[in-house]
């Protein structure tokens, strides 16, 4: 008989019944935070959430005062605990990370013990810091920028649990655990407290770039001590005149008897404060856009290059988000100078999903908060949400998050697959979904923070309650890591690229192999074949007008279609994008209802909405385009 691999957590291997994960220093009941020990720090000790001052009160808030109650955010959380036990093909998980001889049961009990540990840690300790998180904001003392205590706090915590190298590989001290288990801890982390997930992202992120692309020495250098939290990184592409348009970095990496060194600046750098940055840069001279650029790694130590400031900011308050000036800095290559598009492209697609996720989380806090509001708020003699309008809102937002986490999952599970198969045909899939994970994560949980702020009336503004802020945190999301708009282009382009290789497929089920192949039962296969049936009649019409204006040879694939032809289509893309990401929540909720049957209803609703946008995106896209080529033709002449 082979020998069966055991799962392992924090680096080593484990049996479910031998050594535990290591345990957070949690009450395990309700202790007044004065008697527990060891001695906590007043100035990072959590804050106990404090009761409203109103007879409202959200359920799991502490009932006395200075009492911290422990909460779980993954075993309180039955969509996230059915998600984990019903919607996640583990056997597959386990066998790409673990290998063909893993013990699935017995991996997947201790993956579930483990998320049972950190949904503790972070729903009781670093849920109470997030207030004061964001109200300290960054440190700046004496021209050192910092993070605040509470958030330090939080981050020792989960370095003490060994949560921070989840994903990197156990050579160089991460645990070596599969991106679709570190996504539970990334969605918990953000509902707690969206600065920390952040923070927490920026050991893994520099570490997973390093172990992909750096030398051996570099790997050894970096990467155990980014695993345990020892260091934090950053890695920075924007430049005050370089935001979405990549192209235009201009920070210059020059050689000098084989040593490289960096001069420019960069905008926007979170954890730039850090110990160390990857920096993207022009590697070779005299290059113009995506060409010719690289990834160097820079060590801050002895003032190698300068953080200028922290933003002041209203969102992710917690977050030092950084202007670093680099003038003669002593730098590394990262991989081979001139591949850092390449390099970077990739980081981003896998942040993209990241910034998904926080969505996500921001999102299930939003409706948690929601949910208990409305649940004890009484009006007209009867709680809020046993009025229509209000339980439509819940009902709404239920929806969105359950088809984000269902959409995610499957992201993830891609994601494992490719990392471990680069060439896997999981790939294009992987491709298609990103950005409509990004743009829907970040544009319908603004809308769920949006509809839970309402639902608190006029305790929603109030600083009290905690809507306010996942309101704030919640604006960031289709901000960076490529904005809603970029990623629409992304989404679009791919789309008509596909199109214009196979326009036939215009004729049958659409360009999405996916969506087509999708078939469902009674009125939520009705409903998404419907809203399917829209998107491929808009597509249709705008590829009609690109024809008309380009001519039937871009149909041939002889030529490729100009800018100026493309734009009246690229007009749409958001509209086009909106589609595209309410079709695909509304498969995978489909989908994943076959094994989570609460889910039903809620597919159900998703996909009746999936096609109510798809008819509205089609209307409004061959209603036209309203005069904005107009207007831009008469800013252009007004320049001239
Ligand atoms: C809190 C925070 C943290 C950040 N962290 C990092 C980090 O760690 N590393 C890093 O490198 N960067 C980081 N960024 C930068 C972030 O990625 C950029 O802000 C983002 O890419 C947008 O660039 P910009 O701000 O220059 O906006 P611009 O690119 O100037 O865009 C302005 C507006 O124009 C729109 N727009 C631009 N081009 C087009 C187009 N072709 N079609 C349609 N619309 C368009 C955009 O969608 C946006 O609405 C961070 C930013 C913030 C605010």
């Amino acid at each position: 008989m082979p020998r069966r691999r055991r799962p392992s957590f924090g680096g080593r291997r484990r049996s479910r019944r031998g050594a535990r994960p290591r345990l957070p220093a949690v009450p395990r009941r309700s202790v007044p935070l004065g008697r527990r020990a060891p001695a906590v720090d007043a100035r990072t000790a959590p804050v106990p959430r404090r009761p409203a001052r109103t007879a409202v009160r959200a359920r799991r808030e502490p009932r006395r005062r200075g009492v911290l109650l422990p909460v779980n955010f993954f075993l309180d959380d039955p969509d996230l605990v059915a998600t984990f036990d019903r919607g996640v093909p583990w056997e597959r998980v386990v066998r790409l990370t673990e290998g063909p001889e893993a013990d699935v049961a017995e991996t997947v009990a201790t993956w579930r013990e483990m998320l049972a540990v950190a949904g503790r840690y972070i729903g009781t300790e670093v849920a109470s810091r997030a207030r004061a998180v964001d109200a300290i904001g960054v440190v700046r003392d004496d021209g050192r920028i910092e993070m605040n205590e509470p958030l330090k706090a939080n981050l020792k915590g989960l370095a003490d649990l060994g949560l921070i190298g989840l994903p990197l590989p156990r050579e160089y001290g991460g645990s070596g655990l599969p991106f679709t288990l570190s996504a539970f801890v990334i969605e918990m982390l953000a509902r707690a407290c969206p600065s920390t997930m952040v923070q927490f992202a920026f050991y893994t992120a520099p570490a997973a770039m390093i172990v992909r692309y750096g030398t051996e020495e570099q790997k050894r250098r970096y990467v155990p001590r980014l695993a345990r939290g020892e260091i934090i990184g950053a890695v920075a592409m924007t430049e005050p005149q370089a935001g979405s348009d990549v192209g235009k970095v201009a920070t210059e990496a020059t050689e000098r008897d084989g040593c490289w060194t960096l001069n420019g600046r960069k905008q926007f750098i979170s954890a730039g404060n850090g110990d160390l940055v990857i920096v993207l840069a022009r590697a070779v001279r005299g290059s113009r856009g995506l060409d010719g650029l690289g990834l160097f790694i820079a060590d801050r130590a002895d003032g190698n290059y300068v953080v200028e400031r922290a933003e002041h900011k209203f969102t992710i308050r917690g977050s030092p988000t950084c202007a670093l000036m680099f003038d003669g800095t002593k730098a590394e290559p990262l991989g081979r100078p001139g591949d850092g598009w390449h390099g970077i492209l990739s980081f981003m697609n896998e942040s993209r999903v990241g910034v998904g996720i926080q969505g996500l989380g921001i999102g299930t806090a939003a409706l948690a908060a929601a949910s208990a509001y409305a649940a004890e708020r009484r009006q007209m003699d009867r709680p809020i949400r046993e009025h229509p309008m209000v339980a439509e809102m819940l009902l709404d937002m239920e929806t969105s998050v359950a088809g984000l986490r269902a959409l995610v999952v499957e992201a993830a599970l891609l994601q494992d697959t490719i990392l471990t198969r680069p060439d896997a045909p999981e790939r294009h899939r992987l491709r298609e979904l990103t950005p409509l994970i990004k743009w829907y994560g970040a544009e319908e949980m603004i809308r769920v923070c949006r509809l839970a702020l309402q639902i608190h009336g006029g305790y929603g503004v109030v600083t009290e309650y905690d809507v306010e802020r996942h309101m704030r945190d919640s604006l960031i999301l289709p901000i960076y890591e490529g904005t809603s708009q970029i990623q629409a282009l992304m989404a679009v382009r791919d789309l008509m690229r596909a199109i214009l290789q196979r326009p036939t497929g215009l004729l049958r089920g659409g360009p999405s192999a996916a969506l087509a192949g999708a078939r469902f039962p009674g009125a939520v296969g009705r409903d998404l074949a419907a809203g399917r049936a829209a998107l491929i009649r808009t597509l249709r019409g705008l590829m009609a007008g690109l024809v008309r204006r380009g001519g039937i040879g871009l149909l041939r694939g002889s030529r490729q279609p100009t800018d100026a032809e493309l734009a009246p289509f690229l007009l749409h893309a958001e509209r086009i994008t909106e589609t595209l990401a309410h079709l695909h929540v509304a498969r995978a909720l489909a989908e994943a209802s076959a094994r989570i049957a609460e889910h039903r209803p809620l597919a159900a609703r998703a996909a009746l909405r999936a096609r109510l946008v798809a008819e509205r995106n089609r209307l409004t896209i061959a209603a036209g385009d309203g005069g904005v080529f107009a207007r831009i033709a008469r800013w252009r002449s007004a320049q001239r």
